[in-house]
């Protein structure tokens, strides 16, 4: 590890936190939204161009929550594959759950297009891997399953064919998804600030809402600098979500992913390693995510989701990981090991809805980059044009246990659980 190694997220370099004075908070606004994530600052901008009055709130600064941090994967897979939807809930439901995820990738397209957002979005591929011959013969099936039903394009690799995808030997077969891309979140979430911004939305950090209190016309809000009225409200808290609303708390579990980025590396040692500058990830339940930093200097590895650390002992972790996967990387250090909170749903399922007239989004289980970026205009769209939205995670059956109040501590166990029923190798 770097002695001089950095526990804020490396893309805060490029996008540092924006210096922003909360405003004095408005008597009465049009809509008022917690969360300056992607969700948030996407349903805000749409609220405001179409002439409502918006304003955004968070408790840190704006954009500190897991829309800076991650991983910048931009996908349309959920934890459950489409081979295990159609078990499920059967084919229909896994074709729309699917198609729906295609719509979700596309919004970041979109978005990132239509307020020209420089945020080295690229559609480079993914590859997939399975170490082992089972992981790739499921592999093989669910892609085989996904081309069938939903037109989704796919290469097949022998271990052979592999050698040309990725460096390591460790890794027995693969699949690649051409049209998949990756980001910079930090720049992402940047030109969404400037956009809204621009647009009129203002910005609140540092700006806890504290209560929530339906009125019967709108709600009465109660922030750590003092009350308002608004006439809707947008909970877009997703791994973040606190005792505001007591409900939502009790059917989301929060955890933790940790991600580095090694030191500066030779780029041909890149070049070896990640020929293609694709995305990588591995097949297990608790993946292994491994890219390029867009500009090529170094290689960012997230795994170990659900672990209780802190950033120094992850940074010693995750890169005896990473260099079991890729032994040359073994004179090389940290430079960079940051956190962030995510959420998952008991049904492993992204959740759109309104409760108690709050309107939320949350529970995007790993994919919240696409599915903030799609749930913010859906968002928008339910307080626009009520019922007019269309969405297979709509107002269905938001799941929770009983005695159950967002206390997570059963992550860590849950996630142990899975390394060792799927045998996951585990650095020293
Ligand atoms: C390390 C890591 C890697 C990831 N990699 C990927 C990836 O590659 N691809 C992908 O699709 N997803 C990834 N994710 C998940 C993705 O980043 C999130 O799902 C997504 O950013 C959620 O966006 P959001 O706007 O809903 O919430 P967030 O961006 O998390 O924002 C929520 C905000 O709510 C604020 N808040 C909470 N309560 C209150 C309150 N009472 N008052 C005021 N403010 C409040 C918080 O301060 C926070 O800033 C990753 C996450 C992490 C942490």
């Amino acid at each position: 590890m770097s002695v001089l190694m950095k526990t804020d997220p490396y893309w805060w370099e490029a996008a540092p936190r924006p210096d922003i004075e909360a405003p004095e908070l408005p008597a009465k606004i049009d809509i008022a939204i917690v969360g300056s994530g992607y969700t948030g600052l996407i349903a805000a901008l749409k609220l405001v161009e179409a002439g409502r009055s918006v304003a955004v709130f968070d408790s840190g600064a704006i954009g500190s929550g897991a829309s800076s941090r991650n991983s910048g994967f931009v996908g349309r897979t959920l934890k459950y594959s489409f081979g295990d939807l159609v078990k499920a809930k059967g084919l229909s439901q896994a074709i729309d759950t699917y198609r729906e995820m295609q719509a979700a990738y596309q919004a970041v397209a979109d978005t990132v297009r239509e307020y020209a957002i420089d945020c080295d979005f690229k559609v480079h591929g993914r590859l997939v891997v399975g170490e082992t011959p089972a992981q790739f013969e499921a592999l093989k099936h669910e892609y085989e399953m996904r081309y069938l039903h939903l037109g989704s394009p796919f290469e097949i690799l022998d271990k052979p064919a592999l050698t040309r995808e990725i460096g390591s030997p460790r890794y027995c077969g693969g699949v690649v998804l051409p049209d998949l891309a990756s980001i910079h979140p930090g720049l992402y979430h940047a030109g969404l600030v400037r956009a809204a911004l621009a647009a009129g939305v203002s910005l609140h950090p540092f700006t806890r809402v504290a209560a929530l209190k339906n009125n019967g016309h709108g709600f009465d809000v109660a922030t750590a600098r003092g009350s308002f009225a608004a006439g809707d409200v947008i909970l877009a808290t997703n791994g973040y979500t606190d005792g505001l609303l007591p409900w939502l708390q009790r059917r989301l579990i929060p955890f933790d992913a940790w991600q580095m980025a090694t030191d500066p590396l030779p780029r041909a040692l890149i070049d070896q390693l990640l020929p293609n500058d694709r995305t990588y990830i591995d097949s297990y339940m608790n993946v292994d995510a491994i890219r390029r930093a867009p500009d090529g200097s170094r290689i960012l590895y997230t795994g170990k989701t659900g672990t209780r650390s802190n950033e120094t002992e992850m940074a010693r972790r995750l890169m005896g990981e990473l260099k079991d996967v890729f032994p040359d990387l073994k004179e090389f250090g940290v430079s960079y090991s940051w956190t962030g909170r995510c959420a998952a749903s008991f049904d492993l399922l992204p959740h759109l809805g309104t409760y108690d007239g709050v309107h939320f989004a949350a529970g995007y289980c790993f994919a919240g980059l696409p599915m903030g970026s799609h749930f913010g205009r859906l968002l928008a769209q339910r307080i626009l044009k009520p019922g007019s939205v269309r969405s297979v995670f709509a107002d269905r059956d938001f799941p929770t246990v009983p005695f159950y109040r967002g206390n997570n501590w059963f992550v860590p166990w849950m996630m142990r659980y899975y390394d060792c029923k799927e045998g996951k190798r585990q650095a020293a």
